[in-house]
C-alpha cells in the first residue's frame, strides 16, 4: 500500500524542503494507542525523574539548535537570527515547566473550610493521559512546545500534529526527544493536512486537545472534541491594540510599536495591528513612527509571508484601508510576491475590514483618539481580546487602564512577546480562545485536580 505524501516548501524560493506522510485516521489512531501506553508509563515515573529527563531533552535541543533553526528558516523563511531566537524562548519554557512541575502539581494538604466537621483533606493535580497538541506554521517550535513542554511536566503523553506548512520541524521535535526518553513513544508526531488533525480531535481516547490556529478552525475542532466531550484549549488569532497615552514616552513607544507590528512581518498573533494615539501627543509620535518605518525593508528586517494565501487577505486589508484612510507609508505597491513592505494608514473607519480582522501582515491602522478612555473603548471594541499595550508614564493610570483592557495579557510600556514569558498565563478572551498555556495555570491546563478527604 503506497502512503500519500505533500511536500513542504520554502517560502522564499519555492524550493522542496522536505516530502510527509499524510497520515490517515487510522494512522492517527494508531499513534494515540501507542500513545495511551506510553502515558501510563510516563505517569508512573517519579516526578524527580520525568524532570531529569524533561532537563536532558532541554540540553539536546540546545545541541541541536542551528539544525533546529536551520529547519524553521526553511519552512517558514524568516530570518537567521529569529529562527534561534525562536528555539531558545521554546527551551526556556521545557525549563520553567520541567522545574515548576512537582511545586505547582504535587500533593498538598488543604483547610477544608468545614464548620464542625473534621475532615483533612489534600489536593493534588494528576496527569490527564493522552494530549493532542495541534500547532500553526508562524512559530512552528516556539508555539506548540508552550503546550507540548508543559503538558509533557505534568505527566501526559503527546501526539503533535504540526502545521503542514512546517513538518519538517515538528518531525525532528519528537525524534530528538526519543534521546531523552527512549523507552516508550511518549512525544510523537502525526504529519498531514488539516484532515489528519481532524482525526486525532476526534479521537475519543484523547483527553485534552491544546490547539494553537486561526479561530475558524478552532470552531471546527471544538465541534470534534464536543463529540466525546474532549477539554479543549483554543489559542487563535488576534487583533491587538496598542496605546499612546498623553504622558508617553513617545521615542520608546515609536521603536516598540514598529517591533510589535512588523516582527516576523506581522505574522503574529499577539502582533501590533491597531494603534490609539491621544491627541496631544499625535504628530510627535506620528513623526517618530514615520521617521523609523522608512527604515525598515521586507526580506532584510523580516522574512516573506509564510502562507501564500495569507498574501491575498493582506492585499485586501490593504486596499480597503488605503481607499477608506490616509497613506502613512507603504499601499498597494508595497506586496512584492512573498514580501510585503511596511503599511501605515490614518483615520481608517472602524468597522472596516482591515481594522475588524487579523491581518496577520505588516501593515497597522492609526487612529487619533481625544484621550485614553477613547482609545480602551475603541481597543475593547475588537471581537478578538488576545493581547495589548499601554505607553503612559502614570503607572496607576497605566495599571488601571491595562486591567480594563478586555484582553488575556496586557503589556505597559514596553511589547514584550507576551509568549515568551514562561511564567505568565497566555491566553486570550472572545474570539481569541480560551484556556491558558505557560506558567502554572498552564502546568494544571493539562492535569486534573484530585480531591480526598479524609474524615478525621
Ligand atoms: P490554521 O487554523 O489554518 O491551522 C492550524 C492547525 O490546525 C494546522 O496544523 C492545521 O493543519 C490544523 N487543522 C486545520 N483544519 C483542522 C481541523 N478541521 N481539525 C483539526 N485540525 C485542523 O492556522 P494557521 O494558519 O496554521 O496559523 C495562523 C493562525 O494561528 C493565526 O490566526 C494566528 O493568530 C494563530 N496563532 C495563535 C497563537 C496563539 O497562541 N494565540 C499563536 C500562533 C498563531
Amino acid at each position: 500500500m503506497t502512503t500519500l505524501t505533500f511536500d513542504s516548501l520554502n517560502p522564499a524560493t519555492g524550493a522542496i524542503v522536505g516530502s510527509h506522510p499524510k497520515h490517515t485516521a487510522d494512522a492517527v489512531h494508531e499513534a494515540v494507542g501507542r500513545a495511551e501506553q506510553a502515558a501510563a508509563w510516563w505517569a508512573a515515573l517519579a516526578p524527580a525523574e520525568r524532570r531529569t529527563r524533561l532537563l536532558d531533552y532541554k540540553a539536546v535541543l540546545t545541541q541541536h539548535l542551528r539544525e533546529l533553526a536551520g529547519l524553521v528558516q526553511e519552512e517558514t523563511g524568516k530570518p537567521a537570527g529569529d529562527a534561534a531566537l525562536e528555539i531558545v524562548l521554546a527551551v526556556n519554557h521545557l525549563d520553567w515547566a520541567a522545574r515548576n512541575a512537582a511545586k505547582v502539581l504535587g500533593r498538598r494538604r488543604v483547610s477544608t473550610g468545614m464548620i464542625g466537621v473534621n475532615l483533612a483533606a489534600t489536593l493534588e493535580y494528576l496527569p490527564l493521559g493522552v494530549v493532542a497538541v495541534i500547532g500553526p506554521w508562524n512559530y512552528p517550535v516556539f508555539t506548540p512546545m508552550g503546550s507540548i513542554a508543559y503538558a509533557l511536566a505534568a505527566g501526559n503523553a503527546i501526539v503533535f500534529k504540526p502545521s503542514e506548512l512546517t513538518p519538517g520541524v515538528g518531525v525532528r521535535l519528537a525524534e530528538l526527544f526519543k534521546e531523552s526518553v527512549p523507552e516508550q513513544p511518549v512525544f510523537q508526531t502525526v504529519t498531514g493536512l488539516g484532515e489528519t488533525g481532524a482525526a486525532l480531535a476526534a479521537d475519543p481516547r484523547v483527553r485534552k486537545v491544546a490547539f494553537t490556529g486561526s479561530t475558524a478552525t478552532a470552531k471546527r475542532v471544538m465541534a470534534a472534541c464536543a463529540e466525546n466531550l474532549t477539554p479543549l484549549v483554543a489559542e487563535c488569532g488576534g487583533k491587538d491594540a496598542f496605546i499612546v497615552d498623553a504622558d508617553a514616552d513617545l521615542q520608546a513607544a515609536a521603536d516598540a510599536c514598529l517591533w510589535g507590528a512588523m516582527s516576523n512581518a506581522g505574522q503574529t498573533c499577539a502582533g501590533v495591528e491597531r494603534v490609539y494615539v491621544v491627541d496631544s501627543v499625535y504628530e510627535t509620535f506620528m513623526r517618530e513612527l514615520s521617521e523609523r518605518v522608512t527604515k525598515v525593508k521586507a526580506g532584510e528586517d523580516y522574512g516573506p509571508i509564510t502562507m501564500p494565501g495569507q498574501v491575498d487577505i493582506i492585499k485586501r486589508h490593504i486596499d480597503d484601508a488605503t481607499k477608506s484612510g490616509r497613506v502613512v507609508t507603504g499601499g498597494p505597491d508595497s506586496v512584492r510576491g512573498a514580501y510585503v513592505d511596511p503599511v501605515i494608514v490614518e483615520d481608517v473607519p472602524e468597522d472596516s475590514p482591515s481594522v475588524r480582522e487579523e491581518t496577520f501582515g505588516p501593515t497597522i491602522t492609526v487612529r487619533r483618539t481625544r484621550d485614553a478612555q477613547e482609545a480602551l473603548e475603541l481597543a475593547n471594541a475588537s471581537a478578538y481580546g488576545l493581547g495589548g499595550t499601554i505607553f503612559a508614564r502614570d503607572r496607576r493610570r497605566a495599571t488601571e487602564l491595562a486591567r480594563m483592557m478586555r484582553t488575556g495579557m496586557t503589556a505597559i510600556n514596553s511589547v514584550i512577546s507576551f509568549a515568551g514569558v514562561p511564567a505568565l498565563p497566555f491566553g486570550g478572551v472572545g474570539d481569541s480562545g480560551f484556556g491558558r498555556i505557560h506558567g502554572a495555570d498552564g502546568l494544571r491546563e493539562f492535569a486534573r485536580p484530585k480531591a480526598i478527604s479524609r474524615q478525621r
